[in-house]
């Protein structure tokens, strides 16, 4: 067992152990690997004015004033230390006879950290920040002993700290830690640091907890950058490995089948990038390995032809082509207009089937049992060559006569370890997988999250795309509100549609983890819970029909709706049956009615760029100009109006990633498997470290090429497998 692996209890002691515990932290290498947030010198006071509200702090200031009183109340005494940074002033607050300590180790002019939950009293100008009942640590002036003096020394390293365990606690553990503890071998091979300047591995974590200069510390960071990196790419190159060696059935093209009767039969020509795309993968399709691949492509790309005609040549060579939706919506769109866009041929067995007519089914999770069983028989027998439905496909009992390929459509709702038990439903040999992804991402992205799959892109939308115009409204202007709702009767009007999007159902939900998956927004970066709760669809729509919508045929969609409902709104409205549909973001994804013409997004800002960008997707499809209005009370200037700002400014999915990511945390943008409180990166950052992330991947891929199983390389094989460990734990605590 290296020291990483040591528990806390054995490593620090009981005590110690239970405090950190309350941040999670159980092993000598979770300890190691909780890393300071910042540093501060000597001497450098923290800015008091910038403590927000409710906030757990650390902060470094100055005594400059004590006042202990007796008062008539219990608890009997009370004392107020005033701490200044030179400009700003927090009060630290002790009751009780327990304040009579603070009072004799904090006299004036005392340096020292505190640490505790900020709390505001007062308002306006008279404003106070407090902490109450701190912890607190005095650093002594010219006399100092012990700790006191190496933080005289060094740079005071800050942890992310909570209730009952402090930053200098921490600081003392790690220590302790440094100080005894031999770290073991370097998972990095000694080429590599040498290739690209790395320190060693006691050092780093030296030089990272405990730096002496800024440079140390940087450094160190770089050094712990590159094995988070490497280690990743590790375990992304060896899954590439193992997957190429696999087997899997070939299913090359064959001439005069369905896929040739198809695309006689489409009324568009092919975009170059499509036909490109498709080569690509029909190549793929005909090799003895499976494929593992990713298809890129902008909102309106035209991904869905491309994955339906894969799964043609699939259908074709005599197997069975599984088409995956992240919603129930979203797999019933699908159902519905690949069998409009097959016709006959899809009606095998029925009157008017074509020649070599196949089957499609639909699987989704609360279909009615008649449905179910037909489709699970349909499935199971194989005269369903092509079988579309949502996570439901993913059940056990959901049996394939052949199944050859698995087309995933707007991947990024799909974990790896998802991908992987749809892959375990082939029998002999794996089935290929196509991957489509509705939201571009950046690179770095593509090469971490994805980094066991090949990717191609559809980078131009088909010919006679309408263009979009998108712009912010405030809502408290009158003026604007008022347009908005008129640009919605007038494209209705015209025959045309509008979709009105809300962040929420409204049907008192005990909490919003109940909602349906369909509905959830991705939360704004700065959510605090403490704000209005946002718009709601079933309060939004009654009030459009009673007030500036009156008149227009309205409808509303969301995911608490049983799915034949839901299924029945969406044909109402794709046949223009209505004029307006409410929503949730349930329409995110995929959905396609190109005589929509505007949509309403209101409290734009509660929903990501993303997402955001997703949604407007939905609307300029077909010939006529889109509209998308993003309705705020975001006020100029806010980094959530900075956001909208951003998606009104462009239309270009690539760019809107990178902001995107610019504003989440990491572990969102992971998803599933890389999301929990473990996460294995916690210094590497997909957008400013490109550079290390290339690099690592190289290193690892000519590493794993030379050296499959890590024999050469044991310290490397043991962070591998407690990286899988993490991932296959934190998978079941999800499933
Ligand atoms: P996405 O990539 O967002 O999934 P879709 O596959 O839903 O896009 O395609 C959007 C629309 O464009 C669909 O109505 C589809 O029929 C149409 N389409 C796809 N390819 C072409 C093309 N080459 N020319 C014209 N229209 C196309
Ligand atoms: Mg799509």
């Amino acid at each position: 067992m290296t020291i990483f692996e040591q528990p806390l209890v054995k490593a620090v002691g009981a005590k110690a152990a239970k405090r950190l515990a309350a941040l999670d932290l159980e092993t000598a290498g979770d300890l190691l690997r909780h890393y300071p947030r910042r540093y501060a010198q000597r001497g450098e006071l923290t800015d008091l004015d910038s403590l927000a509200e409710g906030e757990y702090v650390t902060v470094l200031a100055e005594v400059e004033k004590i006042q202990g009183r007796k008062i008539s109340k219990r608890p009997g005494y009370l004392l107020e230390v005033t701490v200044t940074d030179g400009r700003g002033l927090l009060t630290l607050t002790f009751f009780g006879k327990g304040a009579y300590i603070p009072e004799r180790e904090l006299p004036p002019g005392t340096h020292g950290l505190f640490a505790g939950k900020v709390s505001f009293f007062g308002s306006g100008r008279h404003l106070k920040r407090q902490l109450v009942h701190p912890e607190y640590k005095p650093l002594a002036g010219g006399d100092l002993t012990g700790a006191a003096r190496e933080f005289a020394e060094e740079l005071i390293p800050v942890y992310p700290a909570a209730k009952g365990v402090t930053s200098w606690q921490i600081a003392d553990c790690v220590r302790i830690l440094l100080d005894a503890a031999d770290l073991g071998d370097d998972a990095l091979p000694e080429h590599v640091r040498r290739r690209h300047r790395l320190i060693g591995l006691s050092e780093a974590y030296q030089g990272i907890h405990r730096p002496r200069d800024m440079a140390e510390a940087g450094r160190a960071r770089k050094r712990l950058k590159w094995d988070e990196a490497f280690v990743l790419q590790t375990a992304l190159a060896r899954r590439r490995r193992a997957a190429a060696e696999l087997a899997a059935t070939p299913r090359p093209p064959a001439a005069g089948g369905l896929l040739a009767a198809f695309d006689a039969r489409l009324p568009f020509d092919l975009t170059e990038g499509q036909r490109a795309v498709g080569d690509e993968i029909a190549a793929d399709l005909a090799r003895t390995h499976p494929m593992h691949r990713l298809l890129q492509g902008d909102v309106g790309a035209g991904k869905t032809v491309v994955g339906l005609r894969a799964m043609l040549q699939v259908v074709d060579a005599g197997g069975q082509a599984a088409l995956l939706a992240p919603t129930e919506v979203l797999a019933q769109q699908h159902h519905r207009s690949i069998v409009a866009m097959l016709g006959p041929l899809a009606q095998a067995g029925q009157l008017g089937g074509a020649e070599h007519a196949t089957r499609v089914a639909l699987l989704t999770g609360s279909q009615g049992a008649k449905a179910r069983r037909a489709g699970l028989l349909d499935a199971a027998s194989g005269s369903a060559g092509i079988v579309v439905g949502t996570h439901a496909l993913l059940q056990e009992h959901v049996q394939f006569a052949d199944l050859g390929l698995v087309v995933i459509d707007e991947q990024h709702r799909f974990g790896v370890e998802q991908r992987d038990a749809l892959r375990e439903k082939a029998t002999g040999g794996r089935p290929h997988v196509l991957v489509m992804t509705a939201t571009p991402i950046p690179r770095t992205v593509a090469m971490t999250v994805y980094g066991d799959l090949d990717t191609s892109a559809l980078t131009q939308l088909p010919a006679g795309r309408s263009p979009i115009a998108t712009h912010v409204v405030p809502s408290g202007n009158r003026a604007y509100w008022d347009r908005a709702w008129e640009r919605i009767r007038e494209e209705a009007a015209k025959g045309r549609q509008a979709y009105v999007v809300c962040p929420r159902i409204g049907d008192e939900e005990p909490s919003s983890s109940s909602s349906s998956p369909d509905d959830v927004p991705e939360d704004g970066p700065e959510d605090d819970g403490a704000r209005r709760p946002p718009l709601a669809v079933l309060d939004v729509a009654p009030k459009l029909t009673e007030g500036p919508l009156h008149g227009l045929r309205l409808d509303v969609l969301h995911g608490r709706m049983h799915p034949d409902e839901k299924d029945a709104v969406m044909r109402r409205f794709a046949a223009g049956e209505l004029d307006v549909l409410v929503a949730t973001t349930v329409i995110e994804v995929g959905v396609d009615v190109p005589n929509a013409t505007v949509m309403v997004v209101m409290d734009a800002d509660r929903f990501g760029v993303s997402q955001l960008h997703q949604l407007r997707g939905r609307v300029g499809r077909g010939r006529h100009a889109g509209l998308c209005l993003l309705v705020t009370d975001a006020v100029e200037e806010s980094k959530a109006r900075e956001r909208l700002d951003a998606v009104a400014s462009t239309l270009d999915g690539f760019e809107l990633s990178r902001i995107d990511l610019e504003q989440r945390r990491e572990g969102d943008v992971l998803g599933e498997s890389q999301s929990g409180r473990r996460s294995s990166l916690r210094l590497l950052t997909l957008l400013r470290d490109e550079e290390i992330i290339k690099e690592a991947r190289a290193e690892a891929t000519t590493l794993v090429e030379a050296d499959p199983e890590l024999r050469d390389h044991p310290a490397l094989a043991a962070e591998l497998a407690t990286l899988v460990d993490e991932e296959r734990a934190e998978y079941l605590e999800k499933a």
